[in-house]
C-alpha cells in the first residue's frame, strides 16, 4: 500500500497541470494513468491553439508538461484505475498492481469521441480524419470538408467549418437531421453547406492523407465513392457522432450528467476531498487550454481542503 496526499486519476493535460500545482505546493503526489502521460493531446501530431505554444505536436507539448510536473516532484505511475472507495475520508484507490490511500483524490480520466468504427479512420486520423473542429479547422483552408453526425455537435461545427472550407457536406445515417430547429435554421442560411442524408461512411482511404471516401446509402445500400479534387489532392473529415465521457468507475459515487462529473467552480465533486477536472467535467469547451485551467484549480482547492480537514 502507498500514501499520499493528492492521487490524481488520469495524466492528460488535467492531470499533469493538476501534478504540478500539487507537487509545487510541497503536497505528496501521485499520478496513475494506465498509457504514458498525454492523454488525448498526444494523439495528435500539432497543436496551434495553446498559449505561448504556437507551434508545438502533441507529444510535444506534453513533454513539456510532464517534465515540470516531476521537476516539481510529482511521481508517475503507470497503472491503471480498477477500482476507487470514496466513502471514508482517506480515499482508497486500487489498480491491478496496488491500493493508494490519499487525502484527495482528482479524477481527470478525460473523454474520447466515438469512432465510426470504419476501415481507414484510425490510421488516418490526423491526417484529415479529425475530431475537433476548432483544432483542425484552420488545416483545411480552402478545401473540401465532409461531416459526419446530424446531431447538435455536427451541425454547429459544420457551420463553424464553413469559415474556412470552400464547401461542407453534412453526412447523417438518418433521413433528417437531430440538431435543434434553430441551429438546423441556421445551417441552411449558410450556402457553403450541402447535405447527404441516409448515408453513412463505410470507408475512408488515402496513402497517409485522406484522398476518399465511401459512402454508403442505408435505405438502397449503393455505395459510391467520393474522391478528392484532383488539384487540392485532399479533404476533411470530420466525425462529429457523439462524446464518451471516461467516468463508469465513478458511477454512483460522485453527482454526474449524462455521464460527466458535475462540479463547482472550485472544481469540487459532491463527494469532500474528491476533485475532477478536464474534459470529463460539465463544460462547453472541451480543449488543452480548460484542461489545464481545471487541473490547477482543482489542486488549489484540494490543497486548502487538506490544510482543514487532516
Ligand atoms: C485528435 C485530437 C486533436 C485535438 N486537438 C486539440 C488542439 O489542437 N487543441 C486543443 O486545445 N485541444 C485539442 N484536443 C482536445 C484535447 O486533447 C482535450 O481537450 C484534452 O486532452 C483533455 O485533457 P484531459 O486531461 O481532460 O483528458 P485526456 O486527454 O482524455 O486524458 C485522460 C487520461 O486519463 C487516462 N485514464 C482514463 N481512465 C483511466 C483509469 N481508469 N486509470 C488511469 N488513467 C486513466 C487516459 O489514459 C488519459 O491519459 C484534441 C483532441 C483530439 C482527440
Amino acid at each position: 500500500m502507498r500514501e499520499c496526499d493528492v492521487l490524481i486519476i488520469g495524466a492528460g493535460p488535467a492531470g499533469l497541470s493538476s501534478a504540478l500545482y500539487a507537487a509545487r505546493a510541497k503536497l505528496s503526489t501521485i499520478m496513475l494513468d494506465g498509457s504514458n502521460p498525454g492523454g488525448q493531446i498526444a494523439t495528435t501530431h500539432e497543436i496551434v491553439n495553446y498559449p505561448g505554444s504556437p507551434n508545438d505536436s502533441g507529444p510535444g507539448l506534453i513533454e513539456k508538461m510532464y517534465a515540470q510536473a516531476k521537476q516539481f516532484g510529482a511521481e508517475f505511475i503507470r497503472e491503471k484505475v480498477v477500482e476507487v472507495d470514496f466513502s471514508n475520508s482517506v480515499k482508497v484507490i486500487k489498480t491491478k498492481e496496488k491500493e493508494y490511500h490519499a487525502k484527495a483524490v482528482v479524477i481527470a480520466t478525460g473523454a474520447s469521441p466515438r469512432k465510426l468504427g470504419c476501415p481507414g479512420e484510425a490510421v488516418l486520423t490526423g491526417k484529415g480524419v479529425s475530431y475537433c473542429a476548432t483544432c483542425d479547422a484552420d488545416f483545411f483552408t480552402d478545401l473540401e470538408v465532409f461531416v459526419i453526425g446530424g446531431g447538435d455537435s455536427a451541425v454547429e461545427e459544420g457551420m463553424y467549418l464553413t469559415k474556412y472550407a470552400r464547401k461542407v457536406t453534412l453526412i447523417n445515417i438518418m433521413d433528417r437531421l437531430t440538431a435543434a430547429n434553430s441551429i438546423i435554421e441556421k445551417a441552411k442560411q449558410n450556402d457553403k453547406i450541402e447535405y447527404i442524408l441516409n448515408s453513412t461512411v463505410t470507408e475512408i482511404k488515402g496513402d497517409g492523407i485522406v484522398e476518399s471516401i465511401v459512402i454508403k446509402n442505408v435505405k438502397t445500400e449503393e455505395e459510391t465513392e467520393i474522391f478528392a479534387d484532383e488539384e487540392e489532392g485532399t479533404f476533411g473529415v470530420f466525425i462529429f457522432i457523439g462524446y464518451k465521457p471516461q467516468t463508469e468507475l465513478f458511477e454512483g459515487l460522485v453527482e454526474m450528467d449524462n455521464g460527466y462529473i458535475v462540479t463547482d467552480e472550485e472544481m469540487r465533486t459532491s463527494v469532500p476531498g474528491v476533485f475532477a477536472a478536464g474534459d470529463l467535467r460539465v463544460k462547453t469547451l472541451r480543449q488543452v487550454v480548460t484542461a489545464t485551467a481545471d487541473g490547477a484549480i482543482a489542486s488549489v482547492t484540494a490543497e486548502k481542503y487538506i490544510e482543514h480537514k487532516f
